[in-house]
């Protein structure tokens, strides 16, 4: 897509601070991080939000959502509940939709948001 943002990040042709790329997705820091850890999974395929996303999507957003937790893992704010039964850990995860969803890109992204609090209020 013309004029895209992440389409432009996923093509490499503007920079950013990218922590995981496969075929289908990418994960990369936000550039106004709303907490510590504050990245987005964006799928290479344009897709403008999620209300968009069809079954043929289904599996891209099974990939996305299982990634998440993965590179939470990875970056200190994963979610563990130990033998005793008590969790600790964890983040946020958000897909905002339309202006009322308060979406900025149109362009679908899952934010991981996590770490230490406080967090900034408008997304937290
Ligand atoms: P939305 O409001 O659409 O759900 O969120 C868009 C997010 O993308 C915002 O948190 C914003 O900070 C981030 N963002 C916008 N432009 C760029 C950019 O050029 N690079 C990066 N890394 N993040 C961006
Ligand atoms: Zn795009």
């Amino acid at each position: 897509m013309d004029n895209c943002i992440f389409c432009k990040i996923a093509a490499k042709q503007i920079p950013a601070q990218i922590i995981y790329e496969d075929d289908d997705m990418l994960a990369f820091n936000d550039i106004n991080p709303a907490a510590p850890v504050h990245f987005l999974i964006v799928p290479k395929k344009h897709l403008a939000t999620l209300a968009d996303c069809t079954t043929n999507d289904a599996a891209l957003l099974g990939k996305i959502s299982l990634l998440a937790p993965k590179l939470a893992q990875e970056l200190g704010c994963g979610y563990s509940m130990d033998e005793k039964g008590v969790a600790t850990g964890g983040f946020k995860t958000l897909f905002n939709i339309g202006p009322d969803g308060g979406q900025e890109v149109y362009h679908l992204h899952m934010h991981v948001i996590g770490g230490p609090r406080p967090w900034r209020r408008s997304l937290a």
